[in-house]
């Protein structure tokens, strides 16, 4: 193994998972090269770009006025029929290639190495006397190959090391999950009191949503995520043109100077992968299916899971054991602290099995503000879907309903 590398952390991926990964286990003191596959890092931008309050406070992020587009007031959620509804939690729109920028510049001053242009390919098991001892990783870059104790695959939806890891023939690892795709443009002359506007419109995304996420300047990116990925976006256009964006500018986003206006990607929704750990290997963000699966905000999951997996490989090095069972630390400590995922899975495929007309009428049972609802509030929303629908119970409401709650910032939502 002489030729290659040799490094404490191997962070795959510098999004805002790797970014952060990269950052804590510097700060660890841990020796930590993180690779991107891009020659720049957060472009292309794949992001409605917002961060709420809860999400900076609990990772206690000091952001740089440069990373802020603009401060928001929180969530107005539109009901087919436009019955419209909010959740007030104050947070940011960010400009969010320059904010992943900062957080790997921040991991670079405290001493972490990054590597611009360097894609992961392989990884294979590091042995002595049959002991687990690390990877030894290859690709495309010339810091390849590299030999890690601890690999965090920080890839995003790609989630590259969980194909990789095939001990004995299997794959313990391997995650068949469901993805979304996600388009936006970035329009100006948006009319805006500073809300994100998020249309809950199945015509146009079916099982999914649309938003209007506003900006500095009048801009604001105008989006959708749909199951209906080869329709996303010619159903983005028709919404465009069916609302009151229609004949706004599109204009390319700052980070692009030429190509079509449009930009996206895919989100994964099925909730977290079984196993997001294995020998020397920790899968964090996007990677790990971490996505809420309502309105697929995964910014703040990547950042927090990247804290679990610097704390776990802390413990781990220090300790010469990079065992699968010291690994499993990490995936006790996400499991403690993130949404109940089966729960929102659950009520938003109870929301999406509603037609638009009974989506509606459970939307005028809502309080006008949803942020605080408290029990009593929840009693009242029972007791007004009793009155005006009670067949509405037996398709599951109640989980609908809870999938909202759970989508607050809070529980990591947005
Ligand atoms: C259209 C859209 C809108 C969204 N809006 C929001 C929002 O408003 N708020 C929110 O919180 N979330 C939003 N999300 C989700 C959010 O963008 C992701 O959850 C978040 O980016 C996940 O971060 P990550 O670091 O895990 O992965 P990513 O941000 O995907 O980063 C992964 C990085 O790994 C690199 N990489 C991949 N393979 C390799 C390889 N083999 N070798 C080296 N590098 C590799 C990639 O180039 C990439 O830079 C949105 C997603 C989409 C698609």
């Amino acid at each position: 193994m002489s030729d290659a590398i040799d490094v404490d952390v191997l962070v795959v991926g510098a999004g805002p998972g790797g970014g952060n990964a990269a950052l804590q286990c510097a700060r660890k003191g841990l020796s930590t090269l993180i690779i991107e596959d891009h020659s720049e890092i957060g472009t292309p931008v794949h992001c409605g770009e917002c961060i709420s309050d809860e999400a900076v406070a609990n990772l206690n992020l000091q952001l740089p006025e440069e990373v802020i587009s603009k401060r928001v007031n929180g969530i107005r959620v539109i009901f087919p029929d436009g019955t419209e509804k909010q959740l007030t939690e104050t947070g940011y729109v960010l400009e969010k290639h320059l904010f992943e920028q900062w957080i790997a510049q921040s991991a670079v001053e405290e001493g972490a190495e990054l590597a611009l242009k360097h894609k992961l390919t392989s990884m294979e098991r590091i042995e002595h006397d049959g002991e687990f001892k690390g990877w030894r990783c290859d690709g495309k870059g010339e810091k390849f190959p590299i030999s890690a104790k601890i690999v965090i695959d920080a890839s995003g939806v790609s989630a590259v090391c969980s194909r990789f890891i095939k001990p004995d023939g299997s794959n313990p690892l391997n995650h068949k999950g469901k993805v979304v795709a996600g388009m936006q443009y970035e329009l100006t002359d948006v009319p805006t009191d500073g809300y994100l506007d998020f249309y809950i419109w199945p015509k146009y995304a079916e099982k999914g949503y649309l938003w209007m996420i506003p900006k500095c300047d009048g801009r604001a990116n105008v989006g959708l995520v749909t199951e209906d990925r080869p329709r996303a976006k010619k159903a983005l256009d028709e919404f465009i043109e069916d609302t009151h964006f229609k004949g706004l500018e599109q204009k390319l986003p700052p980070w692009k100077e030429k190509g079509n206006p449009a930009f996206g990607g895919t989100i994964p929704i099925s909730g977290p992968f079984e196993n997001t750990h294995h020998d020397g290997l920790m899968l964090v963000g996007d990677a790990a299916g971490f996505t809420s699966p309502l309105f697929e905000g995964g910014s703040h999951l990547a950042l927090k899971s990247a804290v679990f997996a610097a704390e776990t490989a802390a413990v781990a090095i220090s300790k010469s054991d990079l065992s699968s069972e010291m690994m499993s630390a990490y995936t006790r400590s996400w499991k403690a602290e993130f949404p109940p995922y089966d729960k929102i899975l659950r009520g938003k495929n109870a929301l999406f099995e509603l037609s638009d007309e009974e989506m509606s009428v459970m939307a005028t049972c809502f309080p006008d503000e949803m942020s605080d609802m408290g029990a009593s509030g929840k009693a009242m929303v029972g007791l007004r879907v009793l009155f005006r629908r009670p067949s509405l119970y037996s398709k599951k409401i109640v989980s609908a309903m809870l999938a909202f709650g759970y989508s607050r910032a809070k529980y990591y939502g947005w």
